[in-house]
């Protein structure tokens, strides 16, 4: 019998791993996906949010505590675990050292991530290159990989972990980490959660999920069934509006559309629905996504002209471009006046002041709902670009409640070799919102925890046995 079992594949299993392999258990990890497909969500990262007093190798100046704290107070409104979120703040000054041990490069922002060079390590040839890096360590360690071995159900002993089962296999272990990640991929429960609209529609069936396809959230279902105390909502998820003619899985960060503080969004109806220059865009892509969602079909449409052209990171695909506004509402399949008379009633209201992208300028629009407060400009120099955006579910904030030892939870009291780690126990920390980075600061913290604490559960199963 192996001492910790892990299972999932991507950062918070791989830390895990690590750690209880370091710790001197023996450590087997199942990854759903095929290996060519592995590590989750976490291939598509590029970084992760660290706390610092000083600078550190590509990080500059200082962020302590205190302002990574307030960061994440106000982004959750309040929705989280002050003592767990400190000690992932705390945890994101020291796990660097311990990640480049193990192979992960980190390399200082490049433009267009510039705004986070203060906040945010990236990763060398990000996060594919991360777990490439703690697999090729994990394998060195001798931990015991097995790919496409997706787990559905676990065997407990009350709210003791036996074993876990995939299929007709069944695997015993000491101590198990769960880190499968949340449930965005599976399209029927994320129906279900975000149930029918006022229009009759079921706007989930016209969601993209930008990362892995793995992530069913089959072992959260099953916990939560299994009387384990969960955390979260499950209509929340952090939601970005992507190229809408992405891919429904993987599409990954490419597939962002980083223009709609520069122009102007409408929805199918040719109507526009939200101050597109309300803050940085830094602050608000994350807010887009479920803006397009309540929108009929699910759609919207991102208007640019050439004044906006090298001022945005470009996304994969060129955008639909015309020589005039009639034929560019003609190729996207808009209403032409209807779209014609949205774009000349915004160019009138435009107050053009002194724009500037990099401050929230004086750029805005006079009796205009809804208003655009700041960059905006008149969309009348051509050629004129369109981009369709949908919906796309980065993850999901639905988990499991841990404490700091990274116990899951069972009536209140916490199991003693049950651990959970990532994303299917974030909503500890992050029950709403979202601040750049975090995600894996969460899977790195609780990964680390979870493989420690694992393997000590292990090890005293063992005394236990032989007393
Ligand atoms: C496009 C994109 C960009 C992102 N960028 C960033 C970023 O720059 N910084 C940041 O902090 N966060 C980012 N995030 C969020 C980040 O990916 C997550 O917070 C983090 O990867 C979660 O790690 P995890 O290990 O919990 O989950 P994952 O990395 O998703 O891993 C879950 C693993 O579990 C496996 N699995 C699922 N079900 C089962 C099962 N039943 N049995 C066995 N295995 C199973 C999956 O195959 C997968 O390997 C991004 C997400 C996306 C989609």
């Amino acid at each position: 019998m192996v001492d910790v079992l892990v299972i999932g594949g991507g950062n918070a299993a791989l830390c895990a791993a690590l750690m209880a392999r370091e710790a001197g258990a023996s450590v087997m990890l199942l990854e759903a996906s095929p290996r060519e497909w592995r590590g989750g969500n976490s291939q598509h990262t590029r970084n992760l949010r660290c706390m610092h007093d000083a600078p550190q190798d590509v990080l500059i100046d200082a962020y302590p505590e205190e302002e990574f704290w307030q960061d994440l107070l106000k982004v959750t409104g309040g929705q989280t675990d002050e003592h767990l979120a400190r000690l992932v703040i705390r945890a994101s000054s020291t796990c660097r050292p311990w990640m480049q041990k193990h192979g992960v490069r980190f390399q200082g922002s490049l433009s267009g991530t510039l705004h986070l060079a203060r906040t945010n390590a990236f990763f060398m040839g990000g996060g594919k290159a991360l777990v490439n890096a703690y697999y090729r360590s994990a394998e060195a360690l001798g931990v015991d990989i097995r790919y496409d071995t997706p787990v559905d159900s676990l065997e407990l002993d009350g709210d003791r972990f036996v074993a876990a089962r995939s299929g007709s296999k069944r695997f015993e272990a000491r101590a198990c980490v769960l880190a499968a990640g949340g449930f965005e991929s599976n399209l029927a429960w994320m129906r279900e959660a975000w149930g029918q609209n006022e229009r009759g529609e079921w706007p989930a069936d016209n969601f993209l999920i930008r990362g892995t396809r793995f992530n069913q959230g089959t072992l959260l279902k099953f916990m939560i069934d299994a009387g384990a105390d969960a955390i979260g909502d499950p209509s929340q998820s952090h939601c970005v509006a992507i190229d809408a003619r992405a891919p429904l899985y993987d599409g990954g960060i490419c597939t962002r559309i980083d223009c709609v503080s520069l122009g102007v969004v409408v929805n199918r109806d040719a109507e526009r629905f939200y101050d597109e220059g309300e803050d940085f865009w830094p602050k608000r892509y994350a807010i887009w996504g479920r803006l397009v969602a309540q929108q009929p079909g699910q759609i919207g449409y991102c208007i640019i002209d050439a004044k906006a052209v090298g001022r945005f990171m470009p996304p994969v695909f060129p955008g639909t471009s015309a020589a005039t506004l009639p034929e560019l509402a003609r190729k996207m399949g808009l209403p032409e006046a209807a779209f014609v008379k949205t774009v000349e009633d915004f160019n009138r209201a435009c107050r053009v002041g002194t724009f500037d992208h990099t401050v929230l300028d004086d750029c805005h629009t006079e009796g205009l709902t809804p208003a655009k407060t700041h960059w905006a400009r008149p969309i009348d120099t051509a050629p004129f670009t369109a981009y369709a955006l949908k919906p796309g579910i980065t993850f999901t904030y639905l988990g499991l409640k841990v404490n700091d030892r990274a116990a899951v939870h069972f009536g209140g009291k916490p199991s003693a070799n049950l651990f959970v780690a990532g994303e299917m126990m974030a909503g500890n920390v992050l029950g709403k919102g979202y601040t750049a980075g975090v995600g894996m600061s969460i899977g790195t913290a609780f990964g680390r925890i979870a493989g420690t604490q694992a393997a000590v559960a292990a090890k005293q199963g063992i005394e236990h046995a032989t007393a």
